[in-house]
This record gives structure tokens, C-alpha cells and sequence, in this order.
């Protein structure tokens, strides 16, 4: 083991004996009482030197056998050290791929500062690269939420939708100009190439621990280019998700409303299939104006989709598939976020599963209802 306080988290004495290591309340720790010995100590601990070394420099300051070991064991505790020899083969195998590793530097420090283990930070991104994700839709939206998650270091990202990209699902952060003409699936297929750390995974290399040459989906994310269809998702589109157990997320805008959500573990929290016999006991109206919106031949072809809130949904949508993916369950698990132009104030609703629903995810326990869906816990025991 090489202790390294984590740098991601900038470290402050509050007072002569209290140092406080992060700034926002959401994850800063206050340490203390640190004596002046403790505090040149902490210092020593960058990385750079194993436990025996420390020892040693311990006692060479005048502190008492056990006091490394024993701020060692403190400072792990309380979630605050990192190693940067830890974390596992996977995570060596990531050390050594420097370029890319310099491309995801932020991206792991961010890591580093969510989860409180000693190379977690390097376990979950080595983890991500093996990870298969699959984006529905390549419009402003969805090419979006592809790029970022190939950026994440996520190591498949598969885009599909059909047809050619129009001069409109064009965005910054998405399909460029250059493509506009091209089949979409290509288009994106490219942006996901260009994005990504790093050349792309070997089949071998990401299906390690499952023994088949693909590996299975860890997520899909439905972002339509008809946001519509995110809003109200079609329980028959869903279908082969519910039955095969594959953790789906929606996305997308509709007129001038973005969301996010809802994250559906199949059978275990809410589905498109809740969402909509949900809706349809609070508003009897609710199916003809369903059976209208999605059988109404659009006279205007050209959906409205604000570039910024477009932008800010893919980015939002891709942190919360990311958070799923590191092993979290994210605020949009069974429950859906929007935002509407012009005050753009986020709210949430949760999404409740239905006891008529065919995925059954009414009647579990809160326990049941989100275990054994991380494909996390495959990917870093393998
Ligand atoms: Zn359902």
C-alpha cells in the first residue's frame, strides 16, 4: 500500500488542530485533534512511500511506534486515502495506458472524491471500459449523451437510430456539421470513436469474465429524437428490456421541457408500463390523447428542441447513466426530473410501479426492488 491523501479534496485547517479536507458539504470531512507531528506526517502521505517508509519517517519525527499505521487507518476511514497501487489488474491495466489516463485525470479525481475506498477511483474507471452501453436515438439529445459516455471512458457505447442526420440534430457537444447527409448510425458511430480516451477495447478484453466475445448490455438509454416518446415511453417498445432484465433510462425533450428519468430496473422499480396505467388513474383522458400524439402525423417534420436544454439533458442524463454504471443508484431510480423553459427549475416525480403492470415491480421491498442490477459488481470481481 502507497497512502496518498486524496488531492482531489482541497485540505484546510480550520482551526490549529482541525483540518478539513473538501469543500462542499457533500462530501468535505473535518479531522481532528491533529497535532503538529500528525499534521507533517499527513504531509508524507502523497504516494510516494510505502508503509514500512513511513514508519520509519514517523519515528524519525519524534512520533510514537504505531502513529502511521494508526493515521493510516483513520484517514481510511473516514474515506479520505487513495492508492495508487490499489484497485485490482484491471486498474494496472489502466495506469498503463497513460494518454488515456491523462484524458480521464479529472474524471477520476472525481471518482476518487464519491467513493471512499483506496483505489476505487481507478476500480470503477478500469470497470467502465469493459462496460457495453447502448443510446436509442442520435439526435441532439442522444449523439450527445454517446459522446460524453465515450468520453467517460465508458469502453462500448453503441448508438442506433435510422436514416440520415439533418442539418437540426446537429449540437456542440453531438453530431457535427460534417455529417449532416451521413446515415445517423454511422455519423455517431463516429462521434463515439472521436470522443473516446482511448482506442476502443478488444473484443476479449471487455467480455473478460464473461467468456462470450460480446458482453452483454449494463445499460440502454432511450433518448428519441421525438422526445414524445420519452415523456410518454411506449410500453411495447420496452418489452424486450422487461423481459431480458435490462436496466433502461429515459431521456429526452419534448416542446420546452427536458427529462431526465425514469432509470427502470426491470421488475424491480417502475416501468413505462407503471408510467402510463399511472397516469391513465389520475387522468381519464389520458389514453386518447396518447392514442392522438403518437398516431398524429406530424405536419411540422421538425420537432422543438432547445440546443442548450438539449445539452443540459444529455449531460445530466449521461451522469446519472455514469453514477448507475459506477454502482450508484442515482435520484432518477424509479423517479423522473424536469425542467421547463424559460425558469428552468428542476423538479422531480417519482414514478411508482402499478399493480396491473407486467414487469411486477409492484409488491417488492425496497431492497428487492433495486438488488442484483449492477453490472459493476460482475465487471470488478471478475
Ligand atoms: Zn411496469
Amino acid at each position: 500500500m502507497h497512502p496518498m491523501v486524496k488531492p482531489a479534496l482541497r485540505r484546510a485547517w480550520r482551526e490549529r488542530q482541525t483540518v478539513q479536507f473538501g469543500v462542499t458539504p457533500a462530501h468535505a470531512v473535518m479531522v481532528g485533534p491533529v497535532d503538529t507531528a500528525t499534521g507533517a506526517l499527513l504531509e508524507l502521505l502523497d504516494g510516494t512511500r510505502g508503509l514500512p517508509l513511513l514508519r520509519e519517517e514517523a519515528r524519525a519525527i519524534g512520533l510514537p511506534d504505531g502513529q502511521a499505521d494508526a493515521l493510516v487507518k483513520r484517514l481510511t476511514s473516514a474515506g479520505l486515502l487513495d492508492d495508487p497501487t490499489a484497485g485490482g489488474p484491471a486498474a494496472d491495466a489502466l495506469r498503463a495506458r497513460t494518454g488515456a489516463l491523462d484524458r480521464l485525470r479529472p474524471d477520476m479525481a472525481s471518482l476518487s472524491v464519491v467513493h471512499p475506498e483506496p483505489g476505487g477511483a481507478a476500480a470503477r474507471m478500469a470497470a467502465r471500459r469493459a462496460m457495453r452501453v447502448q443510446v436509442r436515438g442520435a439526435g441532439r439529445v442522444g449523439a450527445t449523451i454517446a459522446a460524453v459516455l465515450s468520453a467517460s471512458g465508458v469502453g462500448r457505447v453503441e448508438v442506433l437510430d435510422g436514416g440520415c442526420t439533418e442539418p437540426w440534430d446537429v449540437a456542440p457537444g453531438g453530431l457535427p456539421p460534417e455529417a449532416v447527409g451521413e446515415r445517423r448510425d454511422t455519423a455517431a458511430r463516429q462521434l463515439v470513436r472521436r470522443r473516446a480516451p482511448d482506442r476502443p477495447p478488444r473484443a476479449a478484453e471487455s467480455a473478460a469474465g464473461s467468456g462470450t466475445g460480446e458482453p452483454g448490455l449494463s445499460l440502454v438509454v432511450a433518448a428519441p429524437r421525438d422526445g414524445l416518446e420519452a415523456y410518454a415511453p411506449d410500453p411495447a417498445a420496452a418489452e424486450g428490456w422487461i423481459a431480458t432484465g435490462t436496466p433502461h433510462l429515459y431521456a429526452g425533450v419534448v416542446e420546452a421541457t427536458g427529462l431526465v428519468g425514469p432509470l427502470v430496473l426491470p421488475g424491480g422499480t417502475a416501468c413505462a408500463g407503471c408510467l402510463e396505467l399511472g397516469r391513465a388513474d389520475r387522468d381519464p383522458g389520458r389514453a386518447r390523447l396518447l392514442a392522438q400524439w403518437r398516431s398524429g402525423r406530424r405536419r411540422n417534420a421538425v420537432p422543438a428542441c432547445d440546443v442548450a436544454l438539449a445539452t443540459a439533458v444529455a449531460g445530466l442524463t449521461a451522469a446519472h447513466a455514469l453514477s448507475f454504471l459506477d454502482g450508484e443508484l442515482p435520484a432518477s431510480t424509479g423517479a423522473r426530473w424536469e425542467a421547463s423553459l424559460p425558469l428552468l427549475e428542476w423538479r422531480s416525480e417519482s414514478v411508482t410501479p402499478h399493480l396491473d403492470c407486467v414487469c411486477s415491480a409492484s409488491g417488492k421491498s425496497e431492497r428487492e426492488h433495486t438488488s442484483g442490477f449492477h453490472p459493476l459488481h460482475e465487471t470488478m470481481a471478475g
